[in-house]
């Protein structure tokens, strides 16, 4: 297939463009680099079915050419990227998923949208199955993302229902791994940093919140199963072991070898309490499940970030 993956440039994307040209298709890649990096995608450019483009899907987007899917990742994902880009982050879930679904639209080709967790917001069910409509504080600092991707699930609905644009939608929870930027924000690669340099964790809150997260290997796979299924209602794709940020902290120095001490910051606001997926469907429709444990996941990740760190503890 001719592919088109927008958002390629950044952390998710740049994994999926490796896998899909692996996988033997045709990748048209497209980033305006406002979270990514050109270096993700380094390993990529001189593949004989890789092309890049630089663009904003916000702006009038029309790539030349027949595609068979698009699949859009475009959107800032860290909460500090997305706090310091709030109107690009509700720009690029509605004008550039629209943008991108006419695409689909025109091509009559297959079209994926990466959603998010966030849609259940600080979520009063637990764990989260598709089924639960969300928490989500409207105007809160974190609105810009969870209802842009709010939106951006509501217009592919749409888009299928008006149109029978084949779709599906990922609603896809903490995931991390190698290429997440060392200073991002998102707590694993903020954790990685602090432990390699022996310097003390920052926890927000007392610790207690929880999340679940996934290696961004198995994430791949769940979106790529996914954007072969019929199945056009949102599927959660996620790690459901669940465990405090503070049981997590203690994780990450142990594998990075540190001492590092813990500290106390205030939570930001609207910050979720508890968040573990319902993988149930996901499971049955997809046959897709975790398959790499917490500990090779993250043994990966340090390692990753290990020669970016200036001048790490010894191990
Ligand atoms: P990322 O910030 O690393 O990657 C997003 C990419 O989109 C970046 O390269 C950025 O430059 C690009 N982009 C943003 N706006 C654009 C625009 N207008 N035009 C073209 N490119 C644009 O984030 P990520 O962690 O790789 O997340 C990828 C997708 O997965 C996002 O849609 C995110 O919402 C979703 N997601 C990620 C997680 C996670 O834990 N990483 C969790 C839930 C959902
Ligand atoms: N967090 C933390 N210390 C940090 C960064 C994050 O305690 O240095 C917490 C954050 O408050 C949240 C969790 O870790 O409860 C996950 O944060 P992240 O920004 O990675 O993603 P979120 O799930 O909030 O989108």
């Amino acid at each position: 297939m001719r592919i088109l993956v927008a958002g390629a440039a950044g952390f998710i994307g740049s994994h999926l463009c490796e896998r899909l040209l692996a996988d033997g298709h045709t990748v048209h890649a497209v980033d305006n680099f406002i979270t990514g990096r050109e270096r993700n995608l380094e390993h990529l450019a001189h593949h004989p079915h890789f092309l890049f483009e630089q663009a904003d899907v916000t702006k009038q987007y029309r790539p030349k050419g027949h595609f068979d899917m698009v699949m859009n990742l475009a959107s800032p994902a860290s909460p500090r990227d997305y706090l310091a880009h709030p109107i690009e982050t509700l720009e690029v879930g509605s004008i550039g998923t629209q943008n991108l679904l006419e695409l689909a639209r025109r091509c009559n080709a297959r079209f994926l949208l990466t959603s998010t967790s966030e849609c259940y917001g600080d979520p009063l069910e637990h764990p989260q199955a598709e089924t639960y409509w969300g928490n989500v504080n409207p105007v809160g600092p974190r609105s810009c993302y969870d209802e842009s991707k709010r939106f951006a699930e509501a217009i592919t609905m749409a888009y299928h229902r008006t149109y029978a644009v084949r779709t599906n939608i990922a609603r896809i929870f903490n995931t991390f791994g190698p290429r997440m930027k060392l200073d991002d924000g998102r707590v694993v690669p903020q954790f990685v940093d602090q432990a390699l340099r022996n310097q003390p964790l920052s926890i927000y809150g007392d610790g207690k919140q929880t999340r679940s997260f996934c290696y961004v290997g198995d994430l791949v796979d769940g979106l790529v199963r996914l954007s072969m299924s019929d199945e056009r209602y949102p599927v959660n794709l996620g790690n459901p072991i669940e465990m405090t940020i503070l049981e997590f902290a203690e994780r990450i120095r142990d594998l990075a070898g540190a001492t590092s001490p813990i500290e106390f910051h205030p939570l930001p606001q609207d910050d979720p309490k508890r968040r573990r997926p319902d993988i149930t469907k996901a499971r049955n429709m997809l046959g897709w499940e975790p398959r790499t444990t917490l500990e090779t996941g993250l043994r990966a990740t340090i390692e990753y970030f290990r020669p970016q760190v200036v001048e790490p503890v010894a191990v």
